[in-house]
């Protein structure tokens, strides 16, 4: 066969892959191959980057083989070598090249180098190239307040911001999960910030977005190679927000870094609304990777931390505005108030700063109220569960769960049943039919005259009241 066949029928192949994989993953991994030759039932391939070799040896070695045996049977393997100026100039035509046996070339993935010069994450063109996010300065260790929540969490960022080369790494990845606003991402630039400040070991702080965008756009300006080179020389890499990390590709690149960063020994630190089961669209093994390391969860911030927070803000706000004086029990009204999340406390102190340059006035709790008010929402109702409810209500008053759903109807047994129901129909949006059903399947009469009975005893007995109160924090928790 000619080469103007062999080009032909590589056209075809790549039809054939393309159909096959996608356009996506297509463009990602196989838009830069090339056919360098044909030779005794060889095809030789060249991509530009050892990562793309490793990616697609690894990945898909079999599929691009089955493509060409699909075009022509007398072919039986596929060689893939890395095509660089170098290489075509110099040293190609007595190289022997590199065979993809479908193997792949594990540890070496980050650590080869083609033009010996290391390229530093500290480089602004680099880190740009990279897509690192910009950072806030004001989101330091310093600033970041403390409490039952997030004690955990916190313990774990500063011992990975701490931690030196030689060290061993302790739990990879670091996975951090909480609702919005609940400093997440504060934690996470705090870790940067202070890791960077150390020196010990590059940090790296993305964005899931950024992630993508530096990924795969650098493979597709010929950047890889630099890409991967900045990420060898990262030390720590942390991704914000990955529950915005899209598409099958992206993932696998994902997939792929991730365990390349961990199998180096690299720290990786991850932030996400969710926990790793609840990240529906990533595959399985990607999944029990990030379960693989500590997974911390942040709970809602307390009002004792809001109050905190506050105060910790309000200074920080009197460095640049010294006559900004907030009294206590402005911030206590605001802390107990404004409960959403992290991003409201800061809204909220931000219009009584606003209020208070502009007009002069001193911020007072009238004033305070008629700021924030807008910002006061009801308390988001957690999804309580009726298990829940049961299994709190039996403990609380050491009777089992069952008894709670038999027909006994022995004064112990009676109460506790009746101030589960009641907790159920204030704390669930559960009907009392539903709520009957759910309890031994009992008429909603019953139910009804149980939520009555309760609400009727609480007015007079403390006691009760107390302990309904302890139970409803336990589960609202
Ligand atoms: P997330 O990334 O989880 O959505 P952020 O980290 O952006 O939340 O936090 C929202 C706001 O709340 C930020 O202004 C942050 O500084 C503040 N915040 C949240 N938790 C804390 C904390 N424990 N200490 C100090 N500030 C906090
Ligand atoms: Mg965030």
């Amino acid at each position: 066969m000619s080469n103007a066949d062999h080009q032909d029928g590589w056209t075809r192949v790549r039809g054939r892959l393309r159909a096959e994989v996608g356009d996506d993953v297509y463009s990602s991994w196989f838009a830069r191959m090339d056919l360098e030759a044909i030779e005794d039932g060889a095809v030789r391939l060249s991509v530009p980057t050892r990562f793309l070799k490793s990616w697609i040896q690894s990945h898909y070695a079999e599929r691009v083989l089955a493509c060409w045996q699909a075009e022509d049977t007398k072919v039986g393997r596929i060689e893939l070598i890395v095509r660089s100026a170098v290489l075509r100039t110099t040293v190609a035509p007595t190289r022997k090249p590199e065979v993809a046996a479908g193997g792949n070339d594990g540890g070496n993935r980050f650590n080869s180098n083609n033009n010996g010069r290391p390229i530093s994450v500290g480089d602004p063109g680099v880190h740009e190239a990279l897509g690192g996010s910009p950072l806030d300065a004001r989101l330091s260790f310093d600033s970041f307040v403390v409490g039952r929540s997030n004690t955990l969490a916190h313990a774990a960022a500063k011992q990975v911001a701490a931690a030196r080369r030689t060290d061993p790494v302790m739990f990879n990845p670091l996975y951090i999960h909480a609702g919005v606003g609940l400093g997440k991402t504060h934690l996470l630039q705090a870790i940067t910030w202070a890791g960077n400040a150390a020196g010990e070991r590059k940090v790296l702080y993305l964005t899931a977005e950024k992630f993508m965008y530096g990924f795969v756009s650098s493979l597709r300006t010929q950047t890889a190679l630099a890409f991967k080179e900045a990420l060898r020389g990262i030390g720590v890499l942390v991704i914000d927000d990955l529950q915005f990390l899209q598409g099958k590709s992206t993932q696998a690149e994902f997939c792929h870094t991730l365990n390349a960063l961990i199998d180096a020994g690299r720290q990786v630190v991850i932030a996400s609304d969710r926990p790793p089961s609840d990240l529906e669209s990533l595959d399985d093994r990607v999944r029990s990777r990030l379960a693989g390391g500590l997974v911390v969860e942040m709970g809602s911030l307390g009002e004792e931390l809001r109050f905190e927070i506050l105060k910790v803000r309000v200074m920080a706000a009197r460095a640049y505005h010294p006559t900004f004086d907030v009294p206590l029990p402005v911030l206590a009204y605001i802390a107990k108030t404004v409960t959403h999340n992290g991003r409201d406390l800061e809204g909220a102190l931000n219009r009584l700063l606003a209020h208070n340059k502009l007009t002069g006035h001193a911020v007072t709790l009238e004033m305070a109220e008629r700021e924030v008010r807008d910002l006061i929402r009801p308390q988001e109702p957690k999804r309580v569960k009726i298990e829940d409810i049961q299994r709190v209500v039996a403990r609380q008053y050491n009777v089992s769960r069952s008894d709670l759903l038999s027909s006994r109807r022995t004064a112990n047994v009676v109460r506790p049943r009746q101030v589960a129901m009641y907790l159920a129909k204030t704390l669930t949006l559960r009907s009392l039919p539903e709520i009957g059903r759910r309890f031994g399947g009992r008429d909603h009469t019953t139910v009804l005259h149980a939520v009555r009975k309760i609400e009727g005893l609480v007015g007079n007995d403390m006691a009760l009241a107390e302990e309904i109160e302890i139970l409803k924090r336990q589960l609202q928790e």
